[in-house]
C-alpha cells in the first residue's frame, strides 16, 4: 500500500485522490488526467498511458461501456454481443483502441461472456487483486487506459489453464487484423459425414496446427453424442482445424474436402445415413466464403448430380466428447477405421 500513501500524499489536491478514496473495492480504473505522478505497476495502481478526464470518458464512451469500463461493471450473461460471436480477427479494448485479445484464443466458455486462454500479447492487460464483493478475484484491466475489462480465473483450457472472461461491452472486434509479428492462424470448420474421418485425414496435412471434432450448425446447446445419433438437434459433425495459412490455404484444404467424401449424397456418406452426416463448409469469413463458392461453381461440371454441400457462416462449435478427439489415431485397428479411414488417407496420398 506504500505506492498509494505515497500517492495521496503528493497529489492530494487531485481528482485521483478523490477516486482513490472513494473506492471501496480493488476494482478502480486509473481516470487520472492530470496525475503526472508515475505509478507503479501491481497493488491497484496501473501506469495508464492513456489519460482521460471523467467527463471527457463520459462523452467518448456509450452508457454501457462507460459502465464497464470506467465504473467495473458486469454486464449480464448471455446478453453482451461478443459472447456467440466467432468472426477471425482481433477484439480491441472499446476504451483507447488498444489490442488485448484475438480469435485465434477464444473459446466458448459456457459462461455467457466473451472467453479467451490468453491476450494478444503479454503486456496488452494488466492484472489486480480484486477483494470487491466478498469475494478474492483477479481483475484484468487495458494496460494502456486502465479501464476495467472483466476477470481472469484458473479454469481455463489448455495450453494456459485460463479462462479470461470479458465483458463484451469493453471491447470492439475488428475484422480480419491480426496482431503484428504473430504466427497467422485461421479456422476452417468442415462436415463430411462421419467426424472421425474426416479428422483422420486433415489432421496428417503440413500446415494443419489442430484439429477438434465436434457439432456445428443445430439448434441444442450442448448437445452430446447421443443426441446428435438421432438426426434432430439440427447439428452436423465437424472438424474445426487451426491452420497456417502461409504453409497450408484454405484452397488446399477445400481441395482435400471434396476428395474425402461425396458432396453430391444428401445427409448421407455412405453407411452413415442422417442430417448430422450432412456436406458442410461453415465459413469463418468472406473470403472463405467466396472461395467455397468459386470452388463449388468450378467442380460442378465434373459430377453428374448437384453439389448440395451446405455453405454457412460459423456458428457456435460444440466440442465432441473426449473418446472422439484423435479416434484415428487412437483405434487405428476398430473395423470402421480400417474399413473407411484407412482407404480414405490412402486417396489422399
Ligand atoms: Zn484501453
Amino acid at each position: 500500500m506504500k505506492t498509494i500513501t505515497v500517492l495521496l500524499a503528493s497529489v492530494a489536491m487531485m481528482a485521483t485522490v478523490v477516486l482513490l478514496a472513494a473506492g471501496t473495492s480493488g476494482c478502480r480504473p486509473a481516470a487520472n488526467a492530470g496525475a503526472e505522478k508515475e505509478q507503479s505497476q501491481g497493488d491497484n495502481t496501473i501506469e495508464a498511458k492513456v489519460r482521460k478526464t471523467d467527463v471527457e470518458w463520459r462523452e467518448s464512451l456509450a452508457p454501457e461501456q462507460y459502465r464497464v469500463l470506467r465504473e467495473c461493471g458486469t454486464e449480464p450473461a448471455f446478453s453482451g454481443k461478443y459472447y456467440d460471436h466467432h468472426g477471425t480477427g482481433v477484439y480491441a479494448c472499446a476504451g483507447c483502441g488498444a489490442e488485448l485479445f484475438r480469435s485465434t484464443e477464444k473459446y466458448d466458455s459456457g459462461s455467457g461472456w466473451p472467453s479467451f486462454w490468453d491476450p494478444a500479447a503479454s503486456d496488452s492487460v494488466v492484472e489486480k487483486k480484486d477483494n470487491s464483493h466478498g469475494m478474492h478475484r483477479t481483475e484484468v484491466v487495458c494496460a494502456r487506459c486502465g479501464g476495467h475489462l472483466g476477470h481472469v480465473f484458473p479454469d481455463g483450457p489448455k495450453p494456459t489453464g485460463l479462462r479470461y472472461c470479458i465483458n463484451s461491452a469493453a471491447l470492439a472486434f475488428q475484422a480480419g487484423a491480426v496482431a503484428p509479428g504473430e504466427k497467422r492462424q485461421e479456422t476452417a470448420t468442415f462436415g463430411a459425414g462421419c467426424f472421425w474421418c474426416t479428422e483422420a485425414v486433415y489432421e496428417s496435412l503440413d500446415g494443419v496446427t489442430s484439429v477438434k471434432v465436434g457439432y456445428m450448425g443445430g439448434a441444442t446447446k450442448n448437445p452430446t453424442y447421443k443426441e446428435i445419433c438421432t438426426g434432430r438437434t439440427g447439428h452436423a459433425e465437424v472438424a474445426q482445424l487451426e491452420f497456417d495459412p502461409d504453409t497450408i490455404t484454405f484452397e488446399e484444404l477445400l481441395d482435400v474436402f471434396w476428395k474425402v467424401h461425396d458432396p453430391t449424397s444428401l445427409n448421407r456418406q455412405g453407411a452413415d445415413v442422417g442430417t448430422q452426416y450432412r456436406s458442410a463448409i461453415f465459413y469463418h469469413s468472406e473470403e472463405q466464403k467466396a472461395a467455397v463458392e468459386k470452388a463449388i461453381k468450378a467442380l460442378q461440371n465434373k459430377y453428374e448430380k448437384p453439389i448440395v454441400t451446405e455453405v454457412t457462416p460459423a456458428s457456435t462449435f460444440y466440442e465432441a466428447e473426449n473418446y472422439h478427439q484423435d479416434y484415428f489415431a487412437n483405434n487405428p485397428d476398430a473395423p470402421y477405421c480400417r474399413a473407411v479411414i484407412v482407404p480414405k488417407l490412402k486417396k489422399l496420398e
